[in-house]
């Protein structure tokens, strides 16, 4: 059983759900993304995402026509694995089609990148084994990209991550709920 905390870009809310590891994640269509996919090799009995995410995951599913096999996608930042300010560990970022052939992750790549709902597609020459893409949101801190400033007031799933980084070395935020406040 997962405890999944999902920033609803609609309400500009955070919603929590209890879902099982085969179960479909919140706002799926269709079981296209069971938890247990989303997580990956994540042991976190905690995840988080964004509406907006899981809706790009079923337009791309729905255009791609078939199963999307997945590698990665959740992470949270003490279990490491990606880079600094990585869009994996705010849940908003997919690594995926490790098991297709070139072609086949081609199309997938070109697909994601001409739908137009993700925010940002790997190209092939730097993860040319794997596709990814994520739904980064907010505006970066600085000019090289990276997470958006978080503040007094702010409700996003980059303040889970600064949440979590905060606990993780012993200080006390008040919860693990992405919601920084006042
Ligand atoms: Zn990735």
């Amino acid at each position: 059983m997962a405890k999944i905390i999902v920033f609803n870009n609609d309400t500009n809310r955070m919603e929590t759900y209890y879902r099982n590891e085969n179960e479909a994640m919140p706002y799926n269509t269709n079981r296209s993304l069971l938890v247990s996919e989303f997580r990956g090799s994540s042991q976190s009995p905690t995840l988080w995402t964004t509406k907006r995410a899981m809706q790009s995951w079923n337009s791309t599913r729905y255009l791609y026509g078939r199963p999307i096999p997945v590698g990665f996608a959740f992470k949270r930042p003490w279990e490491g694995g990606h880079s600094n300010q990585s869009q994996h560990y705010a849940g908003v970022a997919f690594d995926v089609g490790q098991r297709l052939s070139n072609s086949e992750r081609n199309t997938l790549r070109n697909l994601a990148r001409s739908s137009g709902v993700w925010s940002y597609v790997e190209p092939a020459s730097l993860t040319p084994t794997w596709v990814h893409f994520d739904k980064r949101f907010g505006r970066p801190a600085c000019s090289t990209g990276g997470y958006p400033v978080v503040r007094r007031g702010s409700i996003s799933t980059y303040v889970l991550i600064a949440q979590d980084d905060l606990n993780t070395l012993g200080y006390r935020t008040g919860g693990l709920d992405g919601i920084f406040r006042k």
